[in-house]
């Protein structure tokens, strides 16, 4: 009876693999000409500094509008674009996208894309940067490229020296989601960061755990002593930003400042105008 049971149950999950495949190879493939379909588009999250409250630039969100499925979350779609190497077209797209649409802003804001490890060690990537720069108009200050610590360990040499490249070209570049990878602190000290980004399960309840309070603190000491600026994201509440702002965090981002949506909801900020009577109604 129980091996009877187990053999159905196998079946049952041999079956629910079948679609799972199939649905994967899918997404593989419709992947491959959705930027050529116009499916994708970048929402805009505002990056505040705390002493003041001034936002200070934006980073830049992939969105994925499928014909079919709706939306997808990009924490599904670009680990398979980035095995397929889809995500080279995809990324390319987002960089373009994003550094045009800065160079229109009236306020000289900085617009931080996070960027893959595929790309990163694609041959090109520095020139693909720079080709984009020039032909955007965006001062290459005004670029944030927003790496993850896995994205540097595939091949320590080869990513090194693209990131120089582009640093070398006045691009800023920022450590993504730091703490949740591996050996966090030599890359801290071999790469060229310009900032430290807090990943949200830190900021979470760092107002209610002293266990996530004391990481955090960690953090912003090593950003202190390093001299990089520490940006906290996933911040939601006033109690979270009290505490960073009495730790000396430079700067946040999150849902308490702002959703990701289409940079037209952010206009005010980009113009340094208040919105319209009409629009703030
Ligand atoms: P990430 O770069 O760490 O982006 C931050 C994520 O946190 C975003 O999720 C954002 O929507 C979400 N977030 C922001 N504020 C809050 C908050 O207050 N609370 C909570 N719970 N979440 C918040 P999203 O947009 O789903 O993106 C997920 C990940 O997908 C990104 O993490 C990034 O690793 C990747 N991704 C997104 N766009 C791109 C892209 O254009 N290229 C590449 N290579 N990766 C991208
Ligand atoms: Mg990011
Ligand atoms: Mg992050
Ligand atoms: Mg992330």
């Amino acid at each position: 009876r129980a091996k009877q049971e187990g053999r159905g149950r196998l079946r049952f999950y041999e079956a629910r693999m079948g679609v799972q495949v199939r649905e994967r190879r899918q997404i593989e493939h419709d992947l491959r000409h959705a930027v050529e379909r116009g499916e994708f588009r970048v929402v805009y999250q505002p990056q505040t500094r705390i002493d003041d409250g001034e936002a200070v630039g934006f980073e830049a969100l992939l969105r994925w509008q499928h014909p079919e499925r709706g939306n997808v979350p990009p924490d599904l779609f670009i680990p398979i674009s980035e095995e397929t190497g889809s995500i080279l077209a995809i990324g390319e797209w987002v960089l373009r996208e994003t550094c045009r649409e800065a160079a229109s802003w009236e306020k000289p804001l900085r617009i931080a894309v996070n960027v893959s490890a595929v790309q990163l060690h694609a041959p090109g990537f520095a020139e693909l940067v720079h080709e984009i720069l020039f032909t955007s108009g965006l001062t290459p200050a005004r670029l944030e490229i927003e790496i993850t610590e896995t994205a540097l360990i595939r091949d320590l040499p080869r990513a090194l020296a693209t990131l120089r490249r582009i640093k070398a070209m006045g691009v800023r570049i920022a450590m993504d989601d730091f703490g949740t990878g591996y050996s966090s602190l030599s890359n801290l000290r071999a790469f060229p960061f310009d900032k430290i980004k807090i990943d949200a399960s830190f900021t979470r309840s760092v107002d209610s755990s002293e266990q996530a309070a004391t990481i955090v603190r960690t953090v912003l000491g090593l950003g202190r002593g390093l001299g990089l600026p520490v940006l906290a994201e996933g911040v939601e509440t006033t109690g979270e930003l009290a505490f960073l702002g009495a730790e000396a965090c430079h700067e946040a981002q999150g849902y308490l400042f702002g959703r990701p949506g289409p940079i037209d909801g952010f206009r005010h900020l980009t113009t340094g105008r208040p919105l319209a009577a009409e629009d703030a109604a």
